[in-house]
Order: structure tokens, then C-alpha cells, then sequence
């Protein structure tokens, strides 16, 4: 079933095709996978941006750093972290946000709705320090030549998760779909091992039954 699969994106420039503003959510229609962000951006701009495409709500939450605009209108961004009070001990990713913490915070808080089988996209070094808690049969969805990609190449044998690279973002499109259709036909295969899913397969368009993206915790 793909409301078990869990997609969990970076936000800069990985789910937005700047060429076309194309949108991955938008062309593939996930909407029965869990959708969600980690990304070192602010709220402001990730709800600004998502709200322009109406594809908010597509989204059941969004780990980044909080925001607001202030008296004189400016935009203010706060830590994710608050590593002034204290670390989160990770040495890969920058003080304000370890994505692995939030990676290993979303699977414990998922864990009690059951198994879930996890896909992470995303470009930059904190990607693969999210992706060193992916576990098998998880997949890790690194932009290639960028710095997830490099230490990835550095470190072969530190991710457990299955690795599936792409370079711009029609192959990411492609890459992440056939991803998702490689879960779906795993969980047909024990009824008919021969059955060929689409690469272009549609899951239901209702997102009704998401909920708004969750306010960032202070
Ligand atoms: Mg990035
Ligand atoms: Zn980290």
C-alpha cells in the first residue's frame, strides 16, 4: 500500500523543476504516500512557496527552521536547534539542524502506526547524515555531484538503505516514481508476480484525508 510509504524531501530546488516550475508532488500525484519536508530553509518560505502552487496541504508536515517577519518587516529565521541551550551532538550537519535527529524523531513517532518504508531526496551533506537512518528496503534519493553524493562516495558502506541517484530533475521525477512503483510491485508480488504496474500509475487524487502541514515545534 503506498499510504505506508513515507517520502521525505529537501526542499531547496530537489522537488521544484526551476525551468518549468514543475512540481514532483503536482505531476505524480502522490497523494496516498506520506509527504513530508526536512529542510534547512524557514517555514515562511517553504509555506509561501508551497501555498503559491496550492500544493500546502499536500504536505502532513514540515521539519525547518521557524520564522516570522518582525515589526520592521523582516524576515526572522530562528534555529531549528536551539544550540545555544544544546548541541545535538551530530558532527555532519550544521548546529541549527541535524536532519538525522528529525529523521530518527519521525520514525519513532511513525513507528506506532506500523511498519513504514522510507524515501529520502535530498542534495547536501546533513541528506546523508538523514540517510544513515534509513535502514534496508528504505531508499536514499541522492542528487549526484552534489555534497550528499560526495560523501556518499567517501563512506559506501555506512547507508543501509538502497541508493538511487539522479542529476536534474527529470530524472529525479523519474527516479522517485519508479522508486515508489518498486514498493508497490513488491507488495503485489505475493498475489501475482507477473503484474506490471505503469510507470505513470496514478494513486487516488483525494487528499482529503491529509492533514495541513504541522507548525514547526519551537
Ligand atoms: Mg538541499
Ligand atoms: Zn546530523
Amino acid at each position: 500500500m503506498a499510504n505506508d510509504v513515507v517520502i521525505v524531501f529537501d526542499f531547496d530546488k530537489t522537488i521544484i523543476d526551476c525551468d518549468s516550475d514543475n512540481w514532483v508532488v503536482d505531476e505524480l500525484g502522490f497523494n496516498e504516500c506520506d509527504l513530508r519536508i526536512i529542510s534547512d530553509a524557514n517555514v515562511f518560505f517553504i509555506e509561501t512557496v508551497l501555498k503559491q502552487y496550492g500544493i500546502l496541504e499536500c504536505f502532513r508536515e514540515i521539519k525547518t527552521n521557524p520564522s516570522y517577519v518582525d515589526g520592521e518587516g523582516r524576515l526572522r529565521i530562528l534555529p531549528y536547534h536551539d544550540f545555544n541551550s544544546s548541541s545535538h551532538g551530530c558532527h555532519i550537519c550544521p548546529p541549527n539542524m541535524c536532519k538525522g535527529v528529525i529523521m530518527e524523531r519521525i520514525r519513532a513517532t511513525l513507528s506506532a502506526e506500523g511498519k513504514k518504508r522510507f524515501v529520502h531526496a535530498g542534495d547536501g551533506i546533513a541528506d546523508f547524515c538523514a540517510g544513515l537512518k534509513l535502514e534496508e528496503g528504505d531508499y536514499l534519493l541522492p542528487r549526484k555531484d552534489f555534497p550528499v553524493w560526495d560523501v556518499i562516495c567517501k563512506n559506501p558502506t555506512l547507508i543501509k538503505a538502497n541508493i538511487r541517484e539522479w542529476s536534474n530533475w527529470n530524472e529525479f521525477e523519474t527516479v522517485l516514481l519508479n522508486t515508489v512503483n518498486r514498493f508497490l510491485v513488491a507488495d503485489k508480488s505475493s498475489v501475482r508476480a507477473d503484474q506490471h504496474i505503469p510507470v505513470d500509475c496514478k494513486f487516488h487524487s483525494s487528499i482529503s484525508g491529509h492533514q495541513s502541514a504541522l507548525p514547526v515545534p519551537h
